[in-house]
């Protein structure tokens, strides 16, 4: 609780007098273990490495507190919906509309399709549908999960259009580039610091400078030299830097420019 708030006055000191912007990481499952375990020691962790802003999105009905209690903290706010892998669970749109009101949510997320799970496709749809009818009435964005479903998930975003982006994107930049078309954003994390990861990396260089943000989806998805289950919102870091390499980018242009497209889709906080 002390170093919780710690991070919060340091917040406040408007620690980063230089010209450099803070990083955003804009999907953090930080109430997921093993960093709801140690929350203040990751916050302490990221506000060192430069994060001034985190997205936490939630996957289940179940975890929807836990994720507006966070976004409490300055510098915090969340996302609130059901993730594919539990589609299962169903969903109540009026209980969703009313916590997203309450938790000045920033966005209706995680959300979307994965044809990799056991979780049947039309329970999948059926859910993916109402949330992204919902985002539509609410005028909120959306944070896009995608598993081997790209051409269903085209076709149902071309019947309900959203702003929005797609989430830990690895895929090669011709279908990034009908994504775009469709008005995402696209999302690039840890897949780009790995060597083999060629699609990604090709995407990150051809993603438009007003198109991408950044993220860490910790603790779920590692980073070169940082194994599955163990990343931090800090390690957005590592992400923004080998991002600008291989645009061939100065540091602080990039961590502008995804500060000021993340700001542009989720908003300011207060
Ligand atoms: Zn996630």
């Amino acid at each position: 609780m002390m170093l919780m708030m710690l991070w919060a006055m340091a917040l406040k000191k408007e620690p980063f007098p230089s010209r450099m912007r803070g990083l955003f990481d804009t999907h953090c499952h930080l109430f997921m273990e093993p960093l709801s375990r140690d929350t203040g020691g990751v916050l302490t962790r990221a506000f060192a490495a430069g994060v001034e802003r985190i997205l936490i999105p939630s996957v289940s009905t179940g975890n929807w507190d836990a994720c507006a209690e966070l976004a409490l903290l300055p510098g915090i706010s969340c996302a609130l919906g059901v993730h594919p892998w539990w589609a299962d669970e169903g969903l109540e749109v009026e209980e969703l509309r009313n916590k997203l009101i309450e938790a000045d949510a920033s966005a209706i997320g995680e959300i979307g399709l994965d044809w990799k799970t056991e979780v049947p496709r039309r329970k999948q749809y059926t859910i993916f549908e109402q949330q992204l009818e919902l985002a539509s009435s609410m005028d909120l964005p959306v944070i896009l999960h995608c598993r081997n479903a790209f051409e269903e998930m085209l076709e149902l975003l071309e019947k309900h259009p959203v702003r929005g982006v797609i989430h830990a994107w690895s895929r090669d930049p011709q279908l990034m580039k009908r994504f775009l078309k469709a008005g995402l954003h696209i999302s690039f994390g840890g897949a780009i610091t790995r060597r083999e990861a060629k699609k990604a990396c090709e995407s990150a260089r051809q993603v438009p400078n007003d198109r991408f943000v950044i993220e860490t989806d910790s603790p779920s998805i590692g980073l070169a030299g940082v194994p599955s289950g163990k990343s931090e919102p800090g390690h957005v870091a590592e992400i923004a830097r080998v991002m600008a390499e291989i645009r061939g980018e100065d540091i602080s242009d990039l961590q502008e420019a995804a500060w000021e497209n993340s700001v542009t889709l989720f908003g300011e906080i207060s």
